[in-house]
């Protein structure tokens, strides 16, 4: 399948990775919006929420997990830092692979552009 981010989970395309297990890869963004933007996705391809079944709701949860724990590990906890899920064009989604966004380190406006 030609999806960029499950060719990181498959390690055919270079990324740095921060955690990884069986269902989940966390990896820095390549184009950082903040200190710290990471990435974290299901191995699983799901394409967008909108393709989201039953049998996700286990990984999905598990995502937002992984994520306050690198939240944690980072520091950025405590300050606050933001997780987004683009959905779509109108959102601005541009790699077709659900993946949750963890921004942080910095203050952050609201609402968002
Ligand atoms: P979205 O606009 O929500 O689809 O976000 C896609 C994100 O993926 C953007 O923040 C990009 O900077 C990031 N991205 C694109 N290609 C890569 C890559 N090869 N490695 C890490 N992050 C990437
Ligand atoms: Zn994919």
């Amino acid at each position: 399948m030609d999806c960029l981010f499950c060719k990181i989970s498959a390690n055919e395309i270079p990324a740095t990775v921060v955690f990884e297990n069986e269902r989940v890869v966390a990896f820095e963004d390549i184009h950082p919006q903040a200190p710290t933007h990471v990435q974290i996705i299901p191995r699983k391809h799901i394409a967008t929420t909108l393709d989201l079944g039953p049998e996700d709701r286990s990984v999905v949860g598990e995502i937002f997990e992984v994520a306050a724990q690198i939240a944690r590990d980072r520091g950025v906890a405590d300050d606050g830092f933001r997780l987004v899920v683009n959905t779509n064009t109108a959102a601005g989604q541009t790699v077709y692979h659900l993946h949750l966004h963890l921004i942080g380190g910095r203050s952050l406006g609201w609402p968002p552009g």
